[in-house]
């Protein structure tokens, strides 16, 4: 795979992550909401014999609109709301790729990434980082970027600025020094040298490097 192949998988990988951690957002925010209904039901109950009581009596009862006002649909959770406008956008990319039937879109544009041709590929690594930053602000969940153990310097630019990718499972490294491929010449050691593309590394290749 190209540079361009292993950022996207990355970004993909990134995303379905930072996806998880909305849609548990999200739940607890629905868990929350509906706990504090199931506290404002059990209040109405009094208030609706109260206002019975009232209402005998030719009163109205100032208590059961806000007991009706528990049941009126709430303003939607910022996380849900984000998380439905981040699916609608990858459902738009995975739109033209196949895919098993009820397969969710980021793992169906993560699978069919391979096979991209490079520029595909990276534009929807672009399209893919910009959806995972998206989330991402909606927690304030760093990026999926951790330090490299050894902390080995970077094999084109030498500075110790080497992060690994913790989301994807081939663990890709990157430099954050923004560190870019100079082509045939580039003392990187990637095994597709791509002038002009941000350095990554598969780890097993970087490992044998640093050797
Ligand atoms: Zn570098
Ligand atoms: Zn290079």
């Amino acid at each position: 795979m190209t540079p361009h192949h292993l950022h996207a998988v990355a970004a993909a990988w990134s995303l379905q992550a930072a996806l998880a951690a909305l849609q548990a957002a999200a739940m607890e925010a629905v868990a929350d909401a509906l706990a504090g209904d199931t506290g404002r039901r059990d209040i109405s109950i009094p208030s609706q014999q109260f206002g019975r009581r009232h209402a005998l009596g030719g009163h109205g009862d100032p208590t059961a609109d806000h007991a009706l006002g528990a049941w009126a649909p709430t303003r939607p959770d910022p996380c849900a709301e984000a998380l439905g406008s981040i699916l609608r956008e990858l459902d738009r990319l995975a739109g033209h790729l196949p895919g098993a039937p009820g397969q969710d879109p980021a793992t169906r544009i993560r699978q069919a990434i391979p096979g991209m041709r490079p520029h595909v590929a990276a534009r929807t690594s672009q399209a893919l980082r910009h959806l995972d930053r998206a989330a991402r602000r909606h927690l304030h969940m760093p990026p999926d970027l951790a330090p490299l153990p050894g902390n080995p310097p970077c094999p084109a630019c030498r500075l110790q600025m080497l992060q690994v990718h913790t989301a994807d499972p081939t663990r890709t490294v990157v430099c954050t020094a923004d560190c870019h491929c100079t082509g045939d010449t580039c003392p990187c050691g990637m095994p597709v040298r791509l002038e002009g593309a941000a350095h990554i590394w598969t780890s097993d290749r970087l490992t044998r490097e640093a050797a």
